[in-house]
């Protein structure tokens, strides 16, 4: 059987591994961009997405690049803990949280795909319009071939859209261009080269409804930060969902100008940013489908959501998981299309929604409660919101370490 993956990223890049380790091998990605940079900043990998990595065989690889995180805490505008949790083993999981740059985690992606399913696996300047399923069956995917500068057309048995939020491919099997959705908030990236704070290994959220910053390290000596608040002027809609637009520090770090405590100092942290974004915060309205034929939406193409709870790539990799166990497992690749989209599109869809709510009702709540001096209460209502996304994104510690494995065995192909 082969398969065509539109996009090389996180989430295109390990349904490539899944199915190659699952048995496949006849596998090509399809990425529209011209070279595969370590674009982004830092990303949180929670211990459901790092099961995944490591049953790939990838645990080595991340323990060496990334930063295991050990406690989430959150604190109030005036640098007042609300409350704090152990993370990752601290937190009794059998795998880490890492927190790692964004582009690391492709670049070891890329280079497990191209050492274990071959150089010419990942094919660039592929920029996939549109896919459809041909007279016999076959998914048929057009593109323009950009480093000669004309359409082609490749066909595989399987075709996955892993092509990101705004995905072409989404766009041609529905028909019409899905609408990104916008809460109006805009979230601002940086990374800078400062001592750790707090354990070493702490990731913060400091802030009210009004705003907030959260920091955590990514390497030895780096903090990632970012700032999520309401955007000061109308953007276009093209902006949306574009991750790479630079801003200026300076007009940054004076949001945070008051937030200097005697256990990090923001303002300086912001100010002091070797290089920081701007990112327009969008999601799409969860999709009522994610198979057409032999087509089917994984990652942010079938459910990009707000970048809250650490679950966008995460969520990317259970897909690519669970589409190559069901296409492994099942009697044909009809019912394992189903099965993926039986099993991964209410979860996601429950996510993308709780995600929208932590955006919103969630800080307010609770900052009411911490501003009238409940921190207690605010603690508990914390916990209680971090326990139930815990559960319906995929990582309860009792069920993550007792869940079966997605690896396929030989004996079960
Ligand atoms: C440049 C960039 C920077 C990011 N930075 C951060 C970050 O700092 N922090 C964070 O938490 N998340 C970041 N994200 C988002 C995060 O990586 C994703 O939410 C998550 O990993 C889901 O992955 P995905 O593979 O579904 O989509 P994506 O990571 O968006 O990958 C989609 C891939 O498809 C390719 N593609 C797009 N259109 C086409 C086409 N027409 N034909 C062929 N290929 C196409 C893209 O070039 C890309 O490689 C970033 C995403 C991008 C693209």
């Amino acid at each position: 059987m082969s398969v065509a993956i539109i996009g090389a990223g996180v989430g295109g890049l390990t349904a490539a591994l899944s199915l190659h380790a699952a048995g496949r091998d006849d596998i090509l990605l399809l990425e529209a961009a011209r070279e595969i940079r370590d674009v982004g900043v830092g990303i949180n990998l929670p211990p459901h997405a790092v099961r995944e990595l490591s049953e790939l065989g990838l645990g080595g690889v991340l323990e060496k690049a990334g930063v295991p995180t050990k406690e989430l805490a959150y604190y109030d505008p005036s640098g007042q803990l609300i409350w704090a949790e152990p993370r990752g083993l601290d937190a009794g999981y059998k795998w880490p949280q890492y927190s790692i740059h964004r582009g690391t985690l492709q670049r070891l992606l890329v280079e497990a795909v191209r050492e274990r399913l071959g150089p010419s696996s990942i094919r660039i300047g592929q920029r996939v319009t549109g896919v459809s399923t041909g007279d016999d069956g076959s998914a048929v995917i057009a593109a323009i071939d950009q480093t000669a500068d004309r359409p082609v057309s490749h066909t595989a048995d399987v075709a996955i859209a892993a092509d990101g939020i705004r995905s072409p491919a989404r766009d041609s099997l529905y028909g019409s261009v899905t609408p990104l959705a916008s809460n109006g908030w805009v979230m601002y990236r940086g990374v800078t080269k400062a001592a750790p704070f707090l354990s070493g290994r702490s990731m913060v959220i400091i802030g009210d409804e009004t705003q907030r910053v959260v920091v955590y390290p990514i390497a030895d000596g780096v903090l990632n930060w970012l700032l999520v608040r309401p955007k000061d002027t109308t953007r276009a809609e093209a902006e949306l969902g574009n991750w790479n637009v630079p801003v200026s520090t300076s007009a940054i770090a004076e949001f945070v100008k008051d937030y200097r405590f005697d256990w990090l100092d923001v303002h300086h942290l912001v100010a002091s940013s070797s290089e920081s974004y701007e990112y327009p915060m969008a999601d799409i309205d969860p999709l009522p489908r994610w198979v057409f034929g032999r087509c089917a939406l994984l990652g942010d193409a079938a459910h990009a959501m707000y970048p809250f709870g650490s679950n966008g790539a995460s969520q990317a990799i259970l897909d690519a998981r669970v589409l190559a166990y069901e296409l492994a497992t099942a009697a044909t690749v009809d019912d394992a299309l189903r099965g993926y989209e039986t099993q991964r599109r209410p979860v996601a869809s429950q996510v993308q929604l709780a995600n929208r709510r932590q955006a919103g009702d969630v800080m307010a709540r609770v900052s009411a409660l911490a501003r009238s001096g409940a921190h207690g209460d605010a603690a508990t209502e914390l916990q209680d919101v971090e326990r139930r996304y815990k559960q319906l994104a995929g990582f309860d510690v009792e069920a993550l370490n007792t869940r079966t494995s997605w690896s396929v065995s030989a004996a079960s192909r």
